[in-house]
């Protein structure tokens, strides 16, 4: 028999398996409640179930709690960054971020990545697997009770593509939204992409109030071409009509991720090519000098560039800001960790 995994199930779906079980569906959200509202992995610990049910959940539904390997804390920017071991064995990273307004965490959508941009380590060795719903929101809850901090905020910009598994992100952004689980409003999660224009499209469908982020990083085909293989299936132009779907559907303002290398993509013709692409468009540009990986060879922009880059967008109108890179002092850009921890 196939076990269910039951920290991606609904409180409706778990309902279903009790009765399946021959047991009572009030119970479900009660389960539901230790896992996703209390953070608690482990049926053992679920004190207000009989031991008799408990035992029935461990041989019909599986619930295995990830570990906590080891954490980097970066004094400089108030960031943590986890390694996190999967019940099977595979290692994810994600990054608790603090802010004056909150704390967020930064989550893995799968392990490895297979979208192979030339800049991110997370792509260098591949793609292992999607991640589970549950093992999305594991990673919140265990970093949640490593740090007593309360999350606030998701961002699904870690290792992994997130529209690759379309259906385990929107079942993860249901479970994380509910009020009776840890009830994040879905204006606090966003959603990075490398493109995948269909999925965009399916995405906007479901009316969500949650950010999607596009990770651009060029402004035309043949710059994205050189950094972004996904660039080769989907054009910048047909990005930007899914964009404009999703703000049709959404009335959500897009932020549009461009990681500044040296050369490749931050002359000032750059900037003024992308203003015209953006120009008009409900949006927000987050400028990030790319984090330099020892794999390659790219540099981060100038600080003068980064400016000028920056007042060409301002001066057409376009919301910018540029982004400091954080925890640059403990590997915290994508899939850098992992990748070390790995190797050792
Ligand atoms: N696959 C998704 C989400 C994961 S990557 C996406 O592409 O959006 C999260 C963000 O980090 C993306 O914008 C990605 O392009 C960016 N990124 C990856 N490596 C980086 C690096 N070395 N420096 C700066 N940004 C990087």
């Amino acid at each position: 028999m196939i076990k269910h995994d039951i920290m991606s199930m609904t409180v409706e779906e778990i309902e279903d398996l009790l009765e399946d079980i021959g047991e009572q569906k009030f119970r479900a959200k009660q389960i539901f409640d230790w896992i996703h509202s209390k953070g608690v992995l482990d049926y053992s610990k679920m004190t207000n179930l009989s031991k008799d049910l408990r035992q029935k959940l461990e041989k019909t539904a599986s619930l295995t709690k990830p570990k906590i390997l080891e954490k980097y804390r970066s004094e400089a920017d108030n960031t943590t960054k986890y390694l996190i071991e999967l019940g099977d064995s595979h290692i994810i990273e994600s990054v608790l971020m603090s802010h004056k307004y909150g704390n967020t965490v930064c989550i893995s959508s799968q392990i490895g990545c297979r979208m192979g941009c030339t800049f991110c380590a997370s792509t260098i060795d591949g793609l292992v697997r999607n991640l589970t719903p549950g093992e999305m929101l594991a990673q919140i809850y265990l970093i949640e009770e490593d740090s007593k901090e309360r999350v606030s905020g998701v961002v699904v910009m870690g290792s992994g593509e997130p529209l690759e598994d379309l259906d385990a992100t929107l079942r993860f952004i249901e479970l994380i939204n509910d009020p009776r689980g840890l009830n994040i409003g879905q204006r606090h999660i966003t959603v990075s992409t490398c493109g995948l224009v269909p999925n965009i499209y399916k995405l906007a469908d479901e009316k969500l109030q949650i950010t999607l982020a596009i990770s651009l990083h060029a402004s035309n085909d043949t710059t994205r071409k050189q950094t972004m293989p996904i660039a080769r299936k989907y054009s910048i132009a047909e990005i930007i009509d899914s964009c404009k779907y999703y703000i049709e559907m959404t009335n959500r303002r897009i932020t549009f991720e461009y990681a500044l290398i040296e050369g490749v993509n931050d002359s000032k013709e750059d900037a003024y090519e992308l203003s015209k692409l953006l120009e008009g468009l409900l949006c927000h540009v987050n400028l990030i000098p790319v984090n330099e990986i020892k794999e390659r060879d790219y540099k981060h922009s100038k600080q003068k560039s980064i400016n000028e880059f920056a007042k060409v967008l301002k001066g057409k109108g376009i919301e910018t800001t540029v982004r400091r890179t954080l925890g640059s002092d403990i590997n915290a850009a994508c899939g850098q960790l992992r990748r070390s921890f790995i190797q050792k």
